[in-house]
């Protein structure tokens, strides 16, 4: 029998990095997480410890990153990801998209590994083309809030595609647009875990400006398959991932009111610097070369999503923070 492939994630104990663990580890991958834990959560891998084929490497990945043995596959997620991580860890969010990319193609070359780096609708910025196709360049505030994300995660692209053109390594890049799902953070600040845990505390919901400005969800499961077809495609350029199932905030205010049964009401809150006014990925691209498209509508992956938030433990629910689990590393810890 062949020795299981060998696939390293990167912001493996994040939303997205601990669903990846779980998609390769059930394809028979053995699977490599590693995370600073900075806006990771251990309790989202922490069901994976116990398996052969899986290993946890507590380590920053804008430092100088070793990995021993051999590598098929690196998929590059680490990165913070909400809008309040960005104001509160802004310079980590630039060093991660860059230094930490950099670390990683230099790693992926070195081991003659396929990389996959997250990349993300906002490297459209607050577009002006609806919708958002592949081939369209962006409407980015450089100096913004936003900005360390943006501009970092477009460097990230720039020194992936550099890396493919100049050395020949096999890369894939994929634009992510909002997606939602169990192991989110509940105080990440975004739109949906602000919302459940307002309602779940009894609080009313803070739609920010009128909430005329739109998104398009993506159920979890969905973007990984992407994902995963993506990293076994022969395509090097980037590709939107997400669902084109567009709605206004104000919208999905009411439908979450709906969903959870709270008597409570909308406030509106000024809305924040540089806040894209619609976001709706095209997807041609990914039906074409993966025949992919979404499969989760947003009724029932939002009630998916909704029973994973109220059986949480309830002083979560009034935590801003929860990374309480620092001590807790196992096999090949730097810690
Ligand atoms: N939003 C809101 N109330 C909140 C949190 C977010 O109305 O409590 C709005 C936010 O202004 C934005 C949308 O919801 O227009 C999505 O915000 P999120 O932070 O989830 O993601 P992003 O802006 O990066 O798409």
């Amino acid at each position: 029998m062949n020795a299981p492939k060998r696939v390293l994630i990167t912001g493996a104990a994040g939303f997205l990095g601990s669903h990846l663990c779980d998609k390769f580890l059930g394809k028979g991958y053995h699977v490599i997480g590693m995370d600073n834990l900075i806006t990771g959560d251990l309790r989202n891998i922490e069901h994976l410890f116990s398996q052969e084929r899986f290993e946890f490497y507590h380590h920053d990945v804008t430092k100088f990153v070793h990995v021993p043995g051999e590598l098929d596959y690196i998929l590059h997620f680490a990165s913070p990801a909400s809008p309040i991580d960005y104001l509160k860890i802004p310079i980590q969010t630039l060093k991660v998209g860059a230094l930490g990319t950099h670390n990683l193609l230099g790693l992926a070359l070195s081991k003659g590994a396929r990389i996959l780096v997250a990349s993300t609708s906002e490297v459209y910025g607050d577009p002006n083309v609806h919708p958002q196709t592949e081939s369209y360049w962006g409407n980015v505030n450089p100096i913004g809030p936003r900005g360390v994300y943006d501009e970092a995660k477009r460097y990230q692209e720039a020194l992936t595609m550099a890396y493919h053109t100049y050395h020949g390594l096999e890369t894939r890049i994929v634009r992510i647009f909002n997606t939602y799902g169990p192991r989110m953070r509940l105080n990440d600040g975004r739109v949906l875990p602000a919302f459940i845990g307002q309602a779940l505390r009894g609080e009313d919901l803070t739609v920010f400006g009128d909430g005329s400005q739109t998104r398009s969800f993506c159920y979890v499961d969905d973007l990984i398959e992407g994902i995963y077809r993506l990293l076994l495609s022969d395509y090097a350029y980037p590709v939107n991932i997400g669902n084109p199932d567009e709605i206004s905030i104000r919208e999905f205010a009411d439908e979450i009111i709906k969903l959870t049964g709270t008597t409570q009401k909308v406030v509106y809150k000024p809305l924040p610097t540089d806040d894209p006014t619609q976001r709706r990925p095209d997807i041609s691209k990914a039906r074409d070369l993966l025949a992919w498209e979404p499969q989760v509508g947003r009724a029932e992956g939002l009630r998916i999503t909704y029973d994973y938030f109220r059986n949480l433990p309830p002083e979560l629910l009034y935590q801003r923070d929860h990374k309480d689990f620092r001590g807790y590393v196992r096999k090949g810890s730097k810690g």
